[in-house]
């Protein structure tokens, strides 16, 4: 079975296509700038050089079209025909208390995730546009929708619910939701393998640490805690969101700046993290480049991005009376030795000691970075949220294979 994977931005669609036997990436790539000026779409197969096409793309259909069309491209094409692909699936970043697991979409989902905008408002509506641009080529092809916050819906009220009113989370649904729980349900269940432990008997905190970064408290393979709230700018620092500021900074802000309230929104999330401490940028390489070059703010941004991490795994070790694994993934968390040793320098009190030598290599595959004497496993795993998406779309279609038999 070949399945389609659509993540669907406003202004960009990223597609990879998996031919499900083998779990192989036959054809991966996105558009960008969609209902701009030259349009980009960017084509990619193993092993060959990447085709990149520039038109005018004015809309979501158009851009699947276009993404349909390379795909059976006579010279770059991986199908003879589109109906070679027998399933999407779709990231939707947010689900709400609706959806704790995968589903197939129907207009009753639909309806769901429309209801949804309002706690996503920069990205269900693109992921509705990219479910409708689908539909409309490919009208018979089953889509399954795999959200990001389903599987923190684990976590108990005490773990979610903010120190508020409880008016407001019934009438408005305002509670925690956490993100990247594609990332951290792949990478705990990985880690898990590789320890060859069965997952209902470990506590592990997974560390997804990219452009957005997010800690999770996995207790028994479920979603226990994690540091995204009910948007994702809760938490640790990040590549340019704030993370966890006391709330009266914001009413504080705007009357000593004489901003607005979409004025301070767009300064936490945009201009703030690694970006405003540094100086310099919100990418992590440039920030360690420029503290190796003496740059004490580059330094200081460092220090304090790693506090943070190291501060969370501190209170997730408490909230689960203990951790077994310690596990770093995306972006940053695979890429930076630097970083690691950092978080990781003071929890010699867990019983982590790292073995620079093991932290310095690189590796597609999970590994473990610790000595043989650490008490606590410190992991990387490399995240693979499309495979997660791919997979759960798989199983929900051949589940409808089997109903219709
Ligand atoms: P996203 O959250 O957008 O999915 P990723 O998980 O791909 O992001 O992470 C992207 C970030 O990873 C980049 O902004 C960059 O800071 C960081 N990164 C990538 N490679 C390295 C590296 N070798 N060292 C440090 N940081 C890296």
């Amino acid at each position: 079975m070949n399945i389609l994977v659509i993540n669907a931005g406003s202004s960009s669609v990223k597609y990879q296509l998996y031919d499900m036997k083998t779990e192989f990436v036959l054809a991966k790539g996105r558009v960008e700038r969609i209902g701009m000026d030259s349009s980009i779409l960017t084509h990619e197969v193993d092993h060959q050089p990447e085709v990149r096409e520039v038109s005018e793309i004015l809309d979501h259909t158009t851009a699947i079209k276009k993404v349909l069309d390379m795909l059976t491209h006579r010279k770059f094409g991986v199908l003879r025909n589109i109906a070679d692909i027998q399933a999407v699936g779709h990231r939707v970043v947010h689900g709400g208390e609706t959806f704790s697991r995968s589903v197939l979409v129907d207009a009753q989902v639909k309806l769901e995730i429309r209801k949804l905008f309002d706690l996503a408002p920069l990205h269900n509506p693109a992921h509705m546009m990219g479910i409708a641009a689908v539909e409309a080529n490919l009208p018979e092809v089953p889509q399954a929708v795999v959200f990001d916050t389903a599987f923190h819906q684990s976590m108990p009220a005490s773990s979610f619910l903010y120190a508020i009113p409880t008016v407001l989370y019934r009438k408005h649904q305002i509670r925690r939701y956490g993100f990247h729980g594609t990332s951290h349900d792949y990478v705990s269940k990985k880690s898990a393998e590789f320890l060859g432990r069965p997952i209902e008997t470990l506590k592990l905190i997974t560390c997804h640490i990219g452009n957005g970064a997010s800690c999770a408290a996995i207790l028994h393979g479920k979603s226990f805690d994690t540091s995204m709230g009910m948007t994702p700018l809760e938490g640790l620092m990040m590549g340019t969101r704030s993370g966890d500021l006391d709330p009266a900074i914001v009413p504080f802000t705007i009357n000593k700046e004489d901003l607005t309230l979409n004025e301070v929104n767009s300064m936490l999330n945009k201009h703030s993290g690694l970006l405003a401490i540094s100086g310099v940028s919100s990418d992590m390489r440039e920030v360690v480049d420029a503290m190796n070059e003496g740059n004490a703010n580059a330094k200081l941004a460092f220090e304090m991005y790693a506090y943070r991490i190291r501060k969370y795994i501190g209170a997730y070790a408490a909230a689960m009376d203990g951790v077994d694994a310690i596990v770093f993934t995306a972006g940053v968390g695979e890429n930076s030795a630097a970083l690691r040793t950092e978080v990781c320098k003071s929890l010699s009190f867990l019983g982590v000691h790292l073995d620079e030598t093991r932290n310095a290599g690189r590796s597609p595959e999970p590994r473990r970075i610790t000595t043989e004497q650490s008490r606590v496993d410190v992991l990387v795993v490399p995240t693979n949220e499309e495979l997660l998406i791919a997979r759960d779309t798989y199983e929900l279609v051949k589940g409808l294979e089997a109903n219709t038999r």
